[in-house]
């Protein structure tokens, strides 16, 4: 008897681009022990990792599997608990304090919002609020869903929805760079008045700390692990068709061309006709995500994102960010202004700082993406390994822009001191923020995988299946790139829990 998938629409939400797409599937082939690199979509042999170990891809150095030494639900549970605490501690917490001749005024962390709201900078104070506010709480609320689930003998069908908003918000959570905004806002205020840090600050580290090392503590793959792979995928056009369940030991690698694999658990299914990359297969079997060989649109969303990061590059260098009056006198400050002022008041380490996350960051990311873009286009196969890097570190470094919208929103709600000091924000901050928001975007919707498509490197493995670079805590590496692995030697013992349910 077959389990039917009763928690999907019949039509699942992937719009595929142009006409009708496969001809018809009779069955779907789920590969085990296979994973594609999300780096540069190379399809390799990931055998069954022991505790400590790392499987990176042996092209491009991606990481792809990590196996924790901690205990998979325990440990990342016990930060998530303290976590929640930091969070709850420091809502209620004062920040900071700030004395100017004798009056005093205190904030926590709903003011800087609040207060550029009312200042009429709605965007940017929806935005402080949601990046440090909101998207924490949520995130914390997500992993608690998700290690309760984990708890459970098999995943329930709500939990792969959960595990997948929580990987999609939480980059958004930036809590460690509003920590670096505090303590940017905090050296600008200690020259002009006596400045109080609340206990707030102190909570917020400790959260970054407790949310940080949740994240490290959890093996995703081991909770993906916990779920059956259903015994029917639903197609495109809502047809559901029967899956089988095979391990690329037994079978040998099948044609890359027929090979997809899923955006969100990693799943690798065969499919009996060449995949389109342009196209929507169904959903997986496992979580229940849309499944694409690409991510769509990548190129022509990322240049979208990329002229509009552009158009606000402009006005956020040329216009002022804020405007700090103290006792008549002061005026606007521009990002760059900002980075020197710190200069020669001889903070020079964060002076560099400020330059390098408000300047140099974005300037990267708009010139490196819009490279790889048009190397794309142009199907170059030059640096390939190192543009993905590149890639990566992109990926990695854009958030810490936001360091300065930070610092002004902190600025502005605890400077208020009418004719004696007051910062105002102006509009080169908006400019600003629009521009870190957009090259994150543009990041994220870049898939890297295109790269090596349009270098024409992601076609038949002429030399066998790969097998990824097995590295242990250590650092030893135990299995190298070097030549293709026999699929038989490659074989693994099955995980009984990966075996399609045939209940
Ligand atoms: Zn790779
Ligand atoms: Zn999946």
């Amino acid at each position: 008897m077959r389990t039917f998938i009763t928690t999907l629409p019949a039509r699942l939400g992937c719009q595929s681009v142009g006409p009708a797409p496969m001809p018809p599937v009779q069955h779907v082939r789920v590969i085990g022990g296979l994973a594609e690199c999300p780096g540069c979509g190379l399809y390799q042999h990931v055998p069954e990792l022991q505790p400590g170990q790392l499987a990176a891809c042996p092209r491009c150095g991606q990481h792809l599997q990590r196996r924790r030494r901690t205990a998979p639900v325990a440990a990342p549970l016990a930060f998530c608990i303290s976590s929640a605490a930091f969070y709850l501690a420091a809502l209620a917490s004062s920040l900071m304090t700030l004395n100017v001749y004798g009056r005093e005024r205190t904030v926590d962390l709903l003011t800087g919002p609040m207060e550029l709201m009312h200042e009429g900078w709605g965007e940017a104070g929806v935005l402080v609020g949601a990046v440090t506010i909101m998207a924490p709480a949520v995130a914390i609320a997500l992993m608690f869903a998700i290690l309760y689930a984990g708890t459970r003998p098999t995943l329930p069908n709500w939990a792969p929805a959960i595990l997948i908003w929580y990987e999609k918000l939480r980059p958004w959570s930036m809590v460690e760079v509003y920590i670096l905004g505090i303590f940017v806002a905090y050296t600008k205020l200690t020259d002009m008045a006596h400045v109080d840090v609340g206990p707030a600050v102190y909570l917020i580290g400790g959260l970054m700390l407790t949310m940080a090392v949740t994240d490290s503590t959890l093996d995703t793959e081991r909770i993906w692990k916990h779920r059956r792979v259903d015994s029917l995928a639903r197609l495109e056009d809502g047809e559901a068709v029967p899956v089988e369940y095979v391990h690329v030991g037994d079978v040998g690698m099948p044609p890359v061309e027929r090979l997809v694999a899923c955006p969100s658990c990693g799943l690798v299914g065969e499919m009996e006709h060449p995949v389109s990359n342009l196209h929507c297969v169904g959903a997986c079997p496992r979580c229940g995500h849309s499944v694409w060989r690409r991510a769509p649109q990548s190129l022509t969303r990322t240049t979208a994102y990329l002229i509009a990061a552009v158009t606000f590059y402009i006005p956020a260098n040329l216009y002022p960010v804020m405007t700090f009056m103290r006792m008549g006198g002061g005026g606007g400050h521009t990002i760059i202004e900002g980075a020197l002022e710190l200069w020669s008041d001889g903070m020079i380490p964060l002076s560099l700082l400020v330059f390098f996350a408000s300047i140099t960051v974005p300037m990267l990311k708009i010139v490196s993406l819009a490279t790889m873009v048009a190397m794309t286009w142009r199907g170059a196969r030059q640096g390939l390994v190192r543009r993905t890097r590149l890639f990566r570190l992109v990926d990695m470094v854009g958030r810490w822009s936001m360091i300065d919208v930070f610092m002004i929103s902190i600025l502005v709600a605890v400077v208020r001191f009418n004719a004696m000091a007051t910062v105002t924000a102006n509009a080169g901050m908006v400019a600003f923020a629009a521009v870190v928001v957009l090259t994150l975007l543009a990041a994220w919707s870049f898939d890297p995988r295109i790269m090596w498509d349009a270098a024409g490197m992601n076609g038949t493995l002429v030399d066998g299946l790969p097998r990824a670079v097995l590295t242990a805590h250590d650092g030893d590496t135990t299995q190298g790139p070097s030549g293709p692995a026999s699929t038989k030697s490659a074989a693994t013992p099955r995980p009984a829990n990966m075996e399609p349910n045939q209940a």
